[in-house]
């Protein structure tokens, strides 16, 4: 017999799969010797009480009943000798579009400016070492895209655009843990991902897919209306449909669109600072203690939002037990973002902590038009970097004098290896954005006790939420409005914020241009 139970358990029981079978046999009032297996199905952490609770859902296997296989792995084909699709980007978009097209019968050729993981962790290196940040190399560009040193939150709200649990076991197929098939909010971590994202690469191969390195994509072939491929910078060419999926950092790609007439919009964001705590003070806020949260529960994560002055403000890429990290693609600019390894055990806290933009910031780039999201976006870039030496140092404050507009004496340690230096951001970073991060604060801290505090430091700037442009397809073909052959795709495109919304419309691509071949 199978049947489904759900428990409500200790962080302490549930951290310990050795105390299932009593909990389980107890709780269904059946002696522990007659289950022949348990399964975890579900699990996730329930803090809005004082006691924290574990909700776990079981399988539980008697008799000869025993439990099959979790998924069926995709068996990909060969496809050497299949049509020939063009795909630009080897993030989760362009990776997740290619594993599809193998796997409804057509080549994958992707074409990636970055290096492959192992070449591109040295650039990143030399980001934190030297301050020299590479334009095709970096924590954005390269293998796996911006997701491959990331924290790896799996986590999406894009349910109905895709199959969420089919991008998970693909995941799992190519060497991430299967507790991310059972964790109500999975994640894998930076240290993992690199080799998840090899195995991906290796799979395409193996199928007769190809993967070009170090090969920058610098204009679209066209007749007429129609898009027959592509060029590189050194002048290549590869032909085919082509799914553009270079993310939204690569400024060069919407200018080189917008230079050869193909239509862009511009698409709402996001901007603000990078806030970090220590891990202990919002594990005691979100577990209601003050003893830390013991050696049970994992690093809490918060997600915070607020209307201020007629503006969402709002935490964004939380990552309990991180890093902050230099996320710049380009010289003469400083990004900030975070990422955690899977243990999630830094003592740090990080968010992003964002407002949204909004046309009457952009005025002074109107000339810009539909880029004049990009072009405020880097010019604020271009001031944190100025403030930080004209380094990657960040320039950063303590939270309460910032608050306070006080100049910050003395700053706390910090994950950000790079280093910080003193700013006054609430001096650089636009009013429409510094002030409502302001009141946003103190708003939080009245609903978090303890959150608003000189303790946490706010490094700037958080300016890479999601892409300032969008590239604008059809609902139903995916392909752009004005040129057939050309599906825009993920995060770049402006249709996916995330590892796993990339993912999936990376599928979906995939299935339209077989559709359209
Ligand atoms: C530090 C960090 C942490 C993050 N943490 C998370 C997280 O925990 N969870 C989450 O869901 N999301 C996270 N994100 C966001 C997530 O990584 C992105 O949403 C996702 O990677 C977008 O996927 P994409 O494939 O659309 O684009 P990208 O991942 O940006 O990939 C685009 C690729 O295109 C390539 N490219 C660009 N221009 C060209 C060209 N002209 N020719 C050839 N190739 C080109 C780039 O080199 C890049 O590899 C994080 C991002 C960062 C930077």
């Amino acid at each position: 017999m199978v049947q489904e139970v759900a428990m409500r358990l200790s962080p302490r029981d549930a951290s310990n799969e050795d105390f299932y079978l009593s909990i389980v046999a107890a709780e269904l009032r059946i002696h522990a010797e007659d289950i022949s297996a348990i399964e975890v199905m579900r699990k996730s952490i329930d803090a809005r009480q004082k006691r924290v609770i574990v909700d776990v859902k079981f399988k539980v296997y008697t008799g000869n009943d025993k439990p099959e296989a979790r998924f069926n792995p995709i068996v990909y084909p060969d496809v050497s000798a299949a049509a020939q699709v063009v795909i630009v980007g080897a993030g989760p978009a362009g990776l997740f579009a290619a594993l599809r097209c193998v796997e409804l019968g057509l080549r994958p050729v992707i074409i990636e400016r970055g290096k492959n993981v192992h070449d591109r962790k040295r650039d990143i290196a030399q980001i934190t070492r030297r301050h020299v940040v590479d334009p095709d190399s970096n924590w954005g560009f390269g293998e796996g895209g911006a997701g491959t040193f990331s924290d790896g939150k799996l986590y999406t709200r894009s349910i109905k655009r895709g199959n969420v649990p089919k991008i998970l076991e693909i995941l799992v197929q190519h060497g991430a843990s299967t507790e991310i098939l059972v964790d109500a909010h999975p994640h894998i971590g930076t240290d993992k991902l690199p080799g998840v994202i090899t195995n991906i690469r290796k799979t395409i191969e193996n199928c007769g897919g190809a993967v070009h390195f170090s090969t920058c994509v610098t204009k679209i072939l066209t007749t007429g209306n129609k898009v027959t491929g592509v060029e590189t910078r050194d002048g290549q060419q590869f032909a085919g449909p082509v799914i553009l999926a270079t993310g939204h950092s690569a400024r060069d790609v919407y200018r080189m669109l917008k230079a050869q007439g193909i239509t862009l919009e511009a698409k709402s964001f996001a901007m603000g600072v990078r806030i970090e705590h220590p891990q202990t003070l919002i594990d005691n806020i979100q577990y209601h203690t003050d003893k830390g949260r013991g050696p049970y529960l994992p690093a809490a994560a918060y997600a915070l939002t607020s209307q201020v002055d007629g503006r969402g403000v709002y935490s964004f890429c939380m990552c309990p037990g991180g890093f902050i990290v230099p996320a710049a693609t380009a010289a003469e600019e400083l990004v900030v973002n975070g990422m955690s390894p899977s243990g999630r055990n830094s003592q740090w806290a990080n968010s992003g902590i964002v407002v949204e933009v909004r046309d009457e910031d952009l005025k002074p780039y109107a000339e810009m038009g539909e880029l004049a999201g990009m072009a405020f976006q880097q010019h604020i870039e271009k001031l944190a970097w100025e403030q930080g030496g004209k380094t990657q140092t960040a320039p950063a404050q303590r939270m309460v004098d910032f608050v306070n507009n006080h100049h910050s004496a003395k700053l706390p340690a910090t994950s950000y290896t790079p280093g910080i230096v003193s700013s006054d951001i609430h001096t650089w970073l636009p009013q429409a954005i510094a002030a409502r991060l302001k009141k946003g604060f103190i708003q939080f801290g009245q609903r978090n006790k303890g959150y608003l505090t000189n303790e946490a430091v706010l490094l700037g700037v958080e300016s890479r939420t999601s892409s300032p442009v969008r590239i604008p397809r059809d609902r139903e073909t995916y392909q752009h409005i004005a040129f057939e052959g050309l599906f825009p795709c993920g995060e770049g495109a402006g249709y996916a914020g995330g590892i796993v919304s990339s993912a999936i419309d990376g599928e979906n691509c995939a299935d339209a241009v077989k559709k359209w071949i």
